[in-house]
């Protein structure tokens, strides 16, 4: 069996590895207005990965982690603030930018993205950090960069140099993060053949869509818009 990735809306994405690990890709599940009903409860979960504290991000880690007494990677200021919520503390589980960690596997590195990170508590805003993208790179399988919430920065040409992606999982939506013509330069400067569409079609308010960044492609690039709670083999 392949490595498969399903979309589960939003930036939330099952990732299932050939060796069998489950991990979950920013986890915004039971609140997510698109996230496939069958989908809000994980029924098993060896890993959480969270690029930003955000709470379309974040979702349902705290209670995904705590269930299934899986780790929960993130940022090292949100991985403490979830220590807060109920996450025992686990240094392996928050490493910062160019740091890599494994579990199973999987090799998780930590990359820059150009966004912010913070929680809205007690009406006031909690910092958690910078944002991030991640790179995940399973012993068989191909490696992906999942680039979080971001705008286009020219560091993903580094990105590419370091780790080669085959995949590229890019935000689309406008608005909060890149649209497509942002997200075209993006694809072209981390130069993965294949990219995957993310972080758009949840509110009215992200315009950004698949027709709209498929003609600004490099046309070696190919794009993969799968529907909500597809799942496409990698
Ligand atoms: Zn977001």
């Amino acid at each position: 069996m392949a490595t498969a990735l399903t979309w589960l809306g939003h930036a939330a994405f099952r990732l299932d590895t050939e060796a069998g690990t489950r991990a979950y890709v920013d986890p915004f599940l039971s609140e997510n207005p698109s996230c496939p009903d069958s989908e809000r409860e994980p029924e098993r979960c060896d890993l959480v990965l969270l690029t930003h504290g955000h709470d379309d991000h974040v979702g349902d880690a705290v209670a995904i982690g705590k269930r299934f007494g899986c780790p929960v990677v993130a940022p090292v200021e949100l991985r403490g603030w979830l220590s807060g919520k109920g996450l025992p503390q686990e240094s392996g589980e928050a490493p910062n930018k160019g740091g890599t960690v494994r579990f199973g596997d999987v090799r998780i590195t930590l990359t820059d993205a150009n966004h912010s990170s913070s929680a809205y508590e007690n009406d006031t805003f909690v910092y958690l950090g910078e944002p991030c993208g991640i790179v995940l790179r399973p012993d068989d399988g191909p490696t992906m960069y999942f680039a979080g919430d971001t705008n286009v920065f020219g560091d993903m040409a580094l990105i590419r140099r370091v780790y080669a992606p085959d995949v590229a999982v890019l935000p689309i939506g406008d608005h909060f993060t890149m649209g497509p013509e942002e997200a075209a330069v993006a694809a072209e400067l981390v130069g993965a053949p294949r990219v995957v569409a993310s972080h758009y079609g949840t509110f009215p308010l992200l315009t950004g869509s698949p027709d709209a960044l498929r003609p600004l492609l490099p046309a070696n690039v190919e794009l993969l818009a799968p529907a909500v709670g597809e799942t496409i083999e990698l």
